[in-house]
């Protein structure tokens, strides 16, 4: 057993030990140069956002949402989502034509509301199967106290949030009559969000102390998923021709703008 051995088992060792080096550089170098980019996943919209933009007013791609997340006025807003589907009792299909066979074709509207009871209370009566015309109601969404989007009837179907209801636009009073036993509505070509109103607010007074700054924040993102116009953002109490209903009450417009003016897209 000589010095030599020692020496040729050490040369071994060492060459070994350069050629992983080598190997690692190498793949460390292949991966940056030619590997997914870092730090792109956590902008990836999820299928909710999918399901919250109303079919056909959706034109943007999913990819062109990621221009919201890179303005710098607004970087990073997210607001919690889950979904909570209505018994299907409580909407029905968009109808193409109206019930004496005249197309229908009104672009998207967004009407607000406010749940007046809590968000669960709100879920569990959409749950509800409910047979009699009369009792059946919904809206698409629900935006809860702390900012979560609940998502109750999918955007493509017919969510029953208004009843008799006009909307005085630009294009003059729409409103559609699907079935001739009712009042025109403008449940057709309506996206129905509803905000949960505050605890001081289950009653019939006209104001409470009104919505979270999360709730604005979170109506402001989710109308910047859609391409309904800001034209064509309005509420139950401005279409509704039965006079009763006065909701959203204590809605603070300008507070609602100033989040929606922060998306490029929706730059006033
Ligand atoms: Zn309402």
């Amino acid at each position: 057993m000589g010095d030599r051995r020692w020496f040729k088992i050490g040369v071994y060792i060492g060459a070994f030990c350069l050629a992983m080096v080598v190997t690692m550089v190498l793949a460390t170098t292949y991966k940056v140069l030619f590997g997914p980019p870092q730090g792109i996943a956590a902008a990836e919209p999820s299928y909710t956002v999918e399901a919250a933009a109303p079919k056909g007013t959706s034109k943007a791609p999913l990819a062109n949402q990621g221009l919201i997340y890179t303005a710098e006025n607004n970087p990073s807003y997210r607001p919690p989502e889950r979904v909570e589907l209505a018994d299907p009792s409580n909407y029905g299909e968009r109808y193409a034509v109206d019930a004496y066979g005249q197309p229908l074709n009104n672009e998207f509207l967004a009407v607000l509301h406010e749940t007046v009871w809590s968000a669960n209370s709100a879920i569990n009566t959409f749950q509800t199967y409910h047979p009699r015309d009369a009792d059946q109601v919904s809206y698409h969404s629900i935006i809860d106290r702390d900012g979560t989007v609940i998502y109750v009837v999918p955007p493509e179907k017919r969510a029953f949030g208004a009843g008799n209801s006009v909307f005085e636009g630009a294009n003059g009073p729409e409103t559609a009559v699907t079935n001739p036993a009712f009042a025109s509505s403008v449940n057709n070509f309506a996206y129905h969000i509803s905000l949960v109103t505050p605890s001081d607010g289950q009653d019939n007074a006209s104001t409470h102390s009104g919505y979270t700054d999360a709730q604005y924040k979170s109506l402001a993102w989710l109308m910047a998923q859609t391409t309904i116009p800001e034209a064509r953002i309005t509420t139950h109490a401005a279409v509704d021709r039965s006079g009763s209903r006065q909701d959203p009450r204590s809605f603070n417009w300008p507070h609602f703008l100033e989040y929606l003016h922060q998306y490029p897209s929706r730059a006033a």
